[in-house]
């Protein structure tokens, strides 16, 4: 959602004139877009905020914003730690940059100004700018109504609202003229997409028709609302990519509660069953959280057999940190780091040996491959993803946007190998 939401500033500010430049020692204006679902996220901002009030003390015309959650989140503590920011402005405030950033330009403005927001700002009138790609992220929702008790997110980008159904096709019209043939459509909780009395699964089939686009992915699935009909989409396949992020956070039912998640694990297990029923080549991932408030080693046992009944494809994993403000903050945090080190290590090399395991049994099967570029590494080969999101290498020459089918010959590190058999 954060590369989306750049590419929405930057949109913005091109088209009321402003140039993009690749060097900091160049720009009248620096905006550092913040994330806040992590405190590490935050320490590093702030970090590279601290270094760019060096840069502007030696040249002082510079415009220096703070955009995103943390924006939204910790206005007192960017202004301590950074006094020489210019600008705060949350997620739903970037209409208002570009006559902001001029009147600060012009010192027209005084010191500083937190720009204020818009609750219900869906930026449908405005094209993000996204350059050259494969892949083309696109909001079709903003928000969330869910409050998992440790998550930061609908404090600091509000609740859920879903963007009109016609506008969303517009764009992705716009986005495969502009060469994209890959949508990702992200919402916090895309299942929850709602437009009068038209759901998510119905969005996706009228996604599924758009003339030239030749695949669809997205981001992010709450497993309480994934729903009946769209697995039934899913097995219909087409451009619909067979992959699914379905974040489950825990095993352990006192926790998932203790989370706020609204599933227990059986019923979680229950919709993966289904799933891959349906959608037998289907690739799985997940979120997996471990030291959550409370968490004893027999809750944390119960993650990790999870994760051995699920076999995800790939997962990312966290350690608990708490978000001030969140439901969960005010818990005791009684796990001690140390052990929430160790239980990290020990998700992340048990969600290891399941997706090198996943990789593997890719070996010879038929994929279809959406050709990205020249491999970094080998100028005789290219790189491109499979349906399921897997880097894949091939011999040869290709367009970027150019399907090809392969068989999978073996695996290299993180990323498949193959030989093409039918160029489409
Ligand atoms: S559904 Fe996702 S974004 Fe919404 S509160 Fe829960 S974890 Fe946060």
């Amino acid at each position: 959602m954060n590369v989306y939401d750049g590419e929405l500033v930057t949109g913005l500010l091109l088209s009321d004139g402003f140039g993009i430049t690749q060097e900091a020692e160049d720009a009248d204006v620096i905006l550092i877009n913040t994330c806040s679902v992590r405190d590490h996220a935050e320490q590093r901002a702030l970090g590279r905020l601290r270094s760019l009030g060096a840069l502007k003390r030696k040249q002082p015309h510079l415009v220096l914003g703070v955009l995103g959650c943390m924006a939204e989140r910790m206005q007192e503590t960017i202004l301590k730690t950074a006094p020489d920011v210019d600008l705060i402005a949350g997620p739903d405030s970037y209409r208002q940059l570009p006559e902001i950033i001029r009147k600060h330009l012009n010192g027209s403005f005084g010191k500083f100004s937190i720009v204020p927001g818009d609750a219900g700002e869906d930026f449908t009138d405005i094209m993000p700018s996204r350059g050259n790609g494969i892949n083309a992220y696109m909001a079709i929702m903003r928000g969330c109504n869910n409050y998992c008790s440790y998550c930061i997110v609908p404090h600091v980008r509000g609740r859920e609202r879903s963007r009109h159904p016609d506008d969303i096709i517009i764009e992705i019209e716009r986005s495969v003229e502009e060469g994209f043939p890959e949508v990702t459509l992200l919402g916090q909780n895309v299942n929850s997409y709602k437009w009068s009395d038209l759901g998510f699964h119905e969005l996706l089939d009228r996604v599924s028709r758009v003339s030239g686009l030749k695949r669809i992915r997205f981001l992010t699935s709450h497993p309480r609302d994934l729903s009946e009909e769209l697995i039934e989409r899913m097995v219909m396949g087409g451009n619909i990519c067979p992959s699914l992020h379905l974040p489950v956070q825990a095993g352990s039912d006192r926790i998932l509660k203790l989370m706020k998640r609204r599933y227990t694990r059986s019923e979680y297990v229950s919709k993966i069953h289904k799933l891959r029923e349906a959608v037998p080549d289907i690739a799985i991932t997940t979120d997996l959280l471990c030291g959550f408030p409370g968490e004893t080693e027999n809750d944390f046992q119960q993650t990790l057999d999870l994760i051995g009944e699920v076999r995800f494809d790939d997962a990312f994993t966290f350690k608990y940190s708490p978000r001030p403000g969140t439901a969960a903050a005010a818990m005791e945090d009684d796990v001690p780091e140390a052990e929430k080190v160790e239980r990290l290590e020990r998700m992340i090399a048990l969600c290891r040996k399941y997706s090198d395991n996943s990789r593997k049994e890719m070996i010879g099967r038929e994929v279809e491959v959406l050709m990205e570029s020249v491999s970094p590494k080998n100028a005789s080969e290219w790189t491109g993803r499979t349906g399921c999101g897997r880097v894949t290498l091939v011999p040869g020459a290709y367009k970027q946007g150019q399907l090809v089918r392969l068989k999978v010959e073996k695996v290299l590190g993180f990323s498949l190998w193959g030989n093409p058999v039918l160029t489409v």
